[in-house]
């Protein structure tokens, strides 16, 4: 189904015009036919997705619907030269059995700077912004209550001009799906400091969402298993010398209790909005924030010193993955993992926002 509509070039007026679709009285009130209880992550899509077109220098043709498989021409730009962009955000049930879509703002924002990055057209915040809120309130029998679950957003935006010529593209798809997702515990992991591969260079495209960097991540991340570990400490392209992230999260460090130490914000790392909570929560917590360069021989040596380390991956996916153990050039150092660590206050304190059971004084929560 494909609907006309009068978009103008910077608002596709999402919501004036989910009003007039048909399907918009359909509620759906039964749990869907989904075993909540034991199920792969990512693996499926709920019913129904959002997507929008960009032609001829506008997008319209907003539309939710069924999922679908798509169809592109195997000459479309995304099959070769890499020009997608993706987000990845979550809905909760809260507490008094409201939706509470997460910090959908700044992903929203991210999205767009991504987007510029990667030479592709902004999307208006009625297509992002009140198109997710449409679609996880058309799919909310999906948002189940359960502290551990989480409906998972990914909206995308891929080329899609058929051309081989290499140059930016003038058409796209920007398309939402949700997935359901359980967070189980998560045990600590053992990580290798990278010190050949690099994930991201200054002057690249690292700080964007962009698909290719994930691709140009698969290979080390291989390595790193086949040799025993879980994951990957990114360190800086020129020197080699400074902590970047960790896999595909943002990496914290919490020294001795009191101060939590980050990697500062750079063109070569993701400005990831778990991070930003994290340091917007650190005084309520008691911690001192130190956002600067920071270089693995730092780390080490602290360890190395006795100091109390706790060391953790923070991203939306899994919020925080403890790390235990750090090898370095064949030394291993163990990092604090005990159940009075800092990261497990932080997570803690994160899930009661989110489900409402704490107060919001950030307005993280969009609420629908
Ligand atoms: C998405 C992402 C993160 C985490 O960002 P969040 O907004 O916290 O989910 C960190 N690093 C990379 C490379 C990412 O792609």
């Amino acid at each position: 189904m494909t609907l006309a509509f009068p978009f103008g070039k910077n608002d596709c007026q999402a919501n004036a015009f989910l009003k007039e679709l048909p399907m918009m009285n359909e509620t759906i009130t039964e749990k869907p036919d989904f075993d909540f209880e034991n199920f792969t992550f990512g693996v499926q899509a709920t019913d129904q997705m959002l997507v929008a077109k960009y032609e001829n220098g506008a997008w319209s043709n907003f539309q939710i619907g069924p999922v679908k498989n798509i169809s592109l021409s195997p000459l479309a730009m995304c099959l070769h030269y890499g020009q997608t962009v993706f987000e990845g955000l979550k809905a909760f049930k809260t507490t008094d059995g409201k939706i509470n879509i997460f910090r959908l703002e700044s992903h929203f924002k991210r999205m767009n700077r991504s987007l510029e990055r990667m030479a592709m057209p902004a999307l208006p915040a009625s297509c992002f912004i009140d198109g997710i809120r449409e679609l996880v309130s058309k799919e909310s029998q999906w948002v189940i209550d359960d502290p551990e679950y989480a409906l998972y957003i990914r909206p995308f935006a891929i080329a899609t001009e058929n051309k081989l010529g290499v140059d930016a593209s003038h058409d796209y798809l920007f398309m939402v799906i949700l997935s359901p997702l359980k967070a189980y515990y998560n045990s600590p992991l053992r990580v290798v400091v990278e010190t050949n591969y690099i994930r991201s260079a200054k002057g690249g495209a690292g700080a964007a969402k962009n698909g290719g960097n994930y691709g140009a991540s698969l290979l080390p991340q291989q390595k790193a298993k086949k040799e025993g570990f879980d994951q990957i400490i990114w360190l800086d392209s020129n020197e080699k010398k400074y902590i970047e992230e960790s896999g595909t999260m943002n990496i914290m460090f919490i020294l001795n209790g009191k101060t939590l130490l980050t990697p500062a914000l750079s063109d070569s790392i993701l400005d990831g909005i778990t991070r930003d909570s994290i340091i917007k929560l650190a005084p309520e917590l008691n911690l001192e924030v130190e956002e600067r360069s920071i270089q693995i021989s730092e780390i080490i040596d602290r360890i190395a010193s006795g100091e109390q380390v706790e060391g953790f991956g923070v991203g939306t996916a899994a919020v925080i993955s403890p790390i235990k153990e750090i090898s370095y050039k064949g030394d291993s150092f163990e990092t604090y993992v005990q159940e009075d660590a800092g990261m497990y206050r932080i997570k803690e304190m994160l899930s009661e926002i989110r489900r409402g059971i704490r107060p919001d004084p950030f307005g993280w929560s969009d609420l629908v």
